[in-house]
């Protein structure tokens, strides 16, 4: 478009003429501003407001669909944070029978104590329940250029004659992987690399030359609404997205008794015996406990102030909580998933009845513990 702006959540043109049309945001939105974003990104994080599924993701659909029909290397970023969240569950049928390599980001997010053979261990077994192959598993911090270098050879190995493609949902890390692989690549090269941009039709994929002879693509990430990151407006998602390492915090808790994480998520043991919960969340996320008899009340009395965030800025949809039971089974440590905020642990052996409170659309759920 004419504006040359592109939008910071979808990766999509954005243009001011045409409001039914993808990629729109009102001119005075979007000059000079850091981040761009177009109208509908900017609802679904400020409104929870999800426009029905326009062009943009059909496009984006058909981005990915064609890497089926040639010989590709496909890179594929998840989020350690968040692993089923940021897993793309039409990979298969988007990558054909181009290998791919799998690369966990974000490492550095969990506790400094963690097992890494085990963790890998947990990837492999959580892409084969997917039913998908892949011909490596590598586990990076793109943010502190750790593992980049397994990465630039493994492309080197198996992406010969091939173009590089990089998928994955937004905001796993693909750019900032990319910039580092381009660090590397072109340090060695001793030269500069050209990169340019190939405004598609609506979408635009970023492409850049390796030394390879192919090109590295950067595809657009594909939104979804169902992590709790895409529901919170910008200052509370400074909040839940943890900078470093987590701390762990474990609590022994009675039956009856129920934790509050910030006021985006309510935890209630409902039965069982005395027992420890970890929660793995960002650091400066704020855990209450309290009992389950008085927990409606203390929601009611002290949401946005003591349980915090939502705070102001946030849409009142984060303010009506939505429950989910599960019975931990007996014997096996495993994780309640909240997409983009974290998961609880329960390692005891003795099982457990509890439910979780959460925002509308956001995805929870039981895994094998990670760690
Ligand atoms: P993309 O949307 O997939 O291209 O993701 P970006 O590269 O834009 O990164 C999204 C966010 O994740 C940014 O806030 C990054 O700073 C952050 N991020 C990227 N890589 C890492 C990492 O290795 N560790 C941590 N903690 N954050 C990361």
């Amino acid at each position: 478009s004419e504006l040359d702006l592109i939008c910071t959540g979808c990766g999509i043109g954005i243009q001011t003429e045409e409001k039914d049309r993808p990629g729109y945001a009102p001119l005075n939105s979007v000059v000079e501003r850091e981040y761009p974003v177009c109208q509908r990104c900017y609802r679904i994080k400020h409104y929870s407001d999800v426009a029905p599924v326009t062009l943009d993701n059909e496009n984006f659909r058909k981005i990915l669909s064609d890497i089926a029909k040639r010989p590709a290397l496909v890179v594929k970023v998840v989020d350690l944070f968040d692993f089923a969240g940021s897993w793309v569950k039409e990979i298969k049928q988007y990558v054909g029978k181009n290998p791919i390599v799998l690369v966990a980001n974000k490492a550095d997010l969990l506790p400094r104590s963690t097992n890494w053979d085990k963790v890998e261990t947990w990837l492999r077994h959580e892409v084969a329940k997917q039913g998908v192959e892949v011909s490596s598993i590598i586990l990076i911090s793109a943010k502190k250029r750790l593992g980049i270098e397994e990465v630039k050879t493994a492309i080197e190995a198996k992406g010969k004659d091939k173009d590089v493609y990089v998928v994955g949902t937004a905001n796993v890390g693909k750019s900032t992987l990319i910039n580092g692989l381009m660090n590397l690549f072109g340090e060695e090269n001793g030269g500069e690399l050209t990169t340019s941009r190939y405004p598609g039709t609506t979408l635009s994929t970023i492409r850049m030359d390796l030394p390879t002879g192919r090109s590295i693509i950067d595809t657009p990430g594909i939104m979804t609404t169902h992590r709790l990151t895409d529901l919170v407006s910008a200052k509370s998602l400074r909040i839940i997205t943890p900078e470093t390492y987590i701390d762990p915090k474990t609590y022994q808790l009675n039956d009856r008794q129920t934790l509050f994480l910030g006021g985006l998520c309510r935890f209630d043991y409902l039965e069982g015996p005395k027992q420890g919960f970890t929660i793995y969340a960002a650091n400066q996320l704020e855990v209450h406990r309290t009992k389950l008899e008085n927990a409606d009340n203390l929601y009611e009395k002290h949401l946005g102030t003591l349980l915090t965030p939502p705070l102001e800025q946030d849409s009142d949809l984060l303010r009506k909580l939505y429950t989910h039971s599960f019975t931990l089974k007996s014997g096996h440590p495993q994780d309640i998933v909240i997409s983009g905020l974290g998961w609880i642990t329960l390692r005891g052996r003795d099982g457990a009845q509890v439910k979780i409170h959460a925002p509308k659309g956001v995805d929870v759920h039981l895994r094998r513990a990670l760690i």
